[in-house]
């Protein structure tokens, strides 16, 4: 049987693109190489019977009113917003830092006015930051660079936060308000029964097929199809041929406990203490009413699943030259978190694959 389109990779960007481009009459196969549909935001209950991100916590939200209605075409939302504490000294404070962080960690009353005018003077002056490091002080001043995010940064990215770009912390925000929110978007909520149900009724399609535990570079031939559009490593489908791209892994590490939570907050961050970074009771935000819990340590890694690009000039310089080669192909299209070698966020990856398939067909 024919395809018009092979779809490679089940993360949003293949299937979102694989659900556009059946309701739009084509017919589509996807191969995913894991057992599992979803990508890297794929859920399941655990033998604890609690509903767990596999590949660390997913916090949806956007801005994109297109995205929150396509993809409510899926899933029943729970609204929520993600709060986040960071561990420092013992203490947990507000994180993004805010009023209350800067007051916390100063021992000061200020109000936004005072804060912000002290913070005027502590901050270095740098006009165009060229790093991670550069970009905080230049925001924060260095002693909540020290005490939030230079260790956590290199925890996290196994280099000096000197030496990584500064688009790296650019998205996290400073706050001269109170607002103890992660993030700022108009949409942030958890699929109501989990991103895998999601994941389910976006597939359930008489035009989509489905083969797991199929790879790619191993399986395809014999596949008859039209249309390619690629959504895992770039460098890889070009079998690797001016290098490996270098990505950041992470383990993570399950406990399980016999009570109804281990932490009250969804999210703990140690920027200074332990080999892990984070401890998540993701319990917090599915909302799931049972009396045992689980929680998950996040130990960054050099070695393993490739989850986070390591945005350095010359790994963009390396990127573009397996780009170059892409740009030449015909019929074949290159999406999602892996393919364009860039951290985008589920929304990101939505939109794009959206708007892909609007140019395409
Ligand atoms: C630890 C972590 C936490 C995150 N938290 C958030 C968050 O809170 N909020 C947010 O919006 N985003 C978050 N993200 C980002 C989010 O995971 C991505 O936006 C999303 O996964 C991108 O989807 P994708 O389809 O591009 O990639 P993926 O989800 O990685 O899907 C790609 C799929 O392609 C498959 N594949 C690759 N190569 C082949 C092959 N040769 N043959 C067959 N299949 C193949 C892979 O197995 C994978 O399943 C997080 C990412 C990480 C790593």
């Amino acid at each position: 049987m024919g395809y018009d389109y092979l779809i490679v990779g089940c993360g949003f960007a293949g299937a979102v693109s694989a659900r556009c481009l059946a309701d739009r009459g084509r017919k589509v196969l996807i191969m995913e190489r894991r057992s599992h549909i979803g990508g890297n935001s794929y859920d399941f209950y655990n033998s604890f019977d609690i509903l767990v991100h596999k590949y660390g916590p997913h916090y949806f939200r956007t801005n994109d009113k297109d995205v929150w209605q396509f993809l409510s075409g899926f899933t029943e939302w729970r609204y929520c917003q993600y709060v986040i504490k960071s561990c420092v000294d013992g203490q947990l404070f507000d994180f993004p830092v805010n009023l209350n962080t800067i007051n916390q960690f100063y021992g000061t009353r200020f109000s936004s006015m005072e804060a912000k005018e002290f913070i005027e003077k502590l901050r270095v002056k740098i006009d165009r930051p060229r790093n991670s490091k550069e970009q905080v002080i230049s925001i924060i001043g260095e002693n909540i660079y020290n005490a939030f995010f230079k260790n956590y940064t290199i925890k996290q990215w196994g280099v000096d936060p000197s030496n990584l770009d500064a688009s790296v912390t650019a998205r996290i925000p400073v706050r001269f308000n109170k607002d103890p929110r992660y993030f700022e978007s108009i949409y942030q909520a958890m699929p109501k029964e989990g991103y895998s149900k999601l994941f389910e009724n976006m597939l359930d399609h008489p035009d989509i097929s489905l083969m797991l535990n199929t790879d790619y570079h191993k399986d395809k031939d014999g596949i008859n199809y039209t249309k390619l559009i690629y959504t895992g490593c770039i460098d890889e489908y070009f079998d690797f041929q001016f290098g490996k791209l270098p990505y950041r892994s992470l383990r993570f590490e399950f406990e399980n406990y016999e009570q109804e939570y281990y932490q009250e907050y969804s999210q703990i961050n140690y920027p200074n203490e332990y080999d892990f970074t984070r401890v998540v009771e993701i319990k917090h935000v599915t909302g799931q009413k049972i009396s045992k819990t689980t929680i998950v340590r996040e130990y960054p890694e050099s070695e393993g699943e490739p989850y986070y690009p390591i945005p350095m000039m010359k790994n963009e310089q390396l990127y573009l030259k397996y780009k170059n080669e892409a740009d030449k192909l015909r019929d074949t299209y290159f999406i999602g978190r892996l393919a364009q070698y860039k951290y985008l966020n589920m929304d990101q990856v939505v939109k794009e694959s959206i708007d892909l398939i609007n140019k395409l067909e």
